[in-house]
């Protein structure tokens, strides 16, 4: 299944914890995980909103900022600027 999310580069979650921009990811069974530049969320498909987590129960990669993020990491991602 190809989506336009494909376009979007994806982080580990020790780069979105470094960078400390608000970032999202799914894991395998879809389940939606949200860090918002200090702590993380996880929200079940079937679950009315977002429990916190720590940083050991998020996934280790598949992150992924706003489209129109701006942080380094999203505009000079090879590192040369
Ligand atoms: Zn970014």
């Amino acid at each position: 299944m190809s989506t336009t999310k494909d376009r979007l580069p994806y982080y580990s979650r020790f780069e979105v914890l470094t960078e400390g921009e608000p970032a999202w990811a799914l894991d395998q069974r879809a389940v939606l995980y949200h860090f918002d530049g200090l702590c993380y969320w996880r929200r079940p498909c079937d679950a009315p909103g977002f429990k916190r987590v720590t940083s050991w129960q998020a996934p280790s990669y598949g992150w992924f900022h706003r489209v129109d993020c701006a942080c380094p990491l999203c505009t000079g991602h090879d590192g040369t600027q």
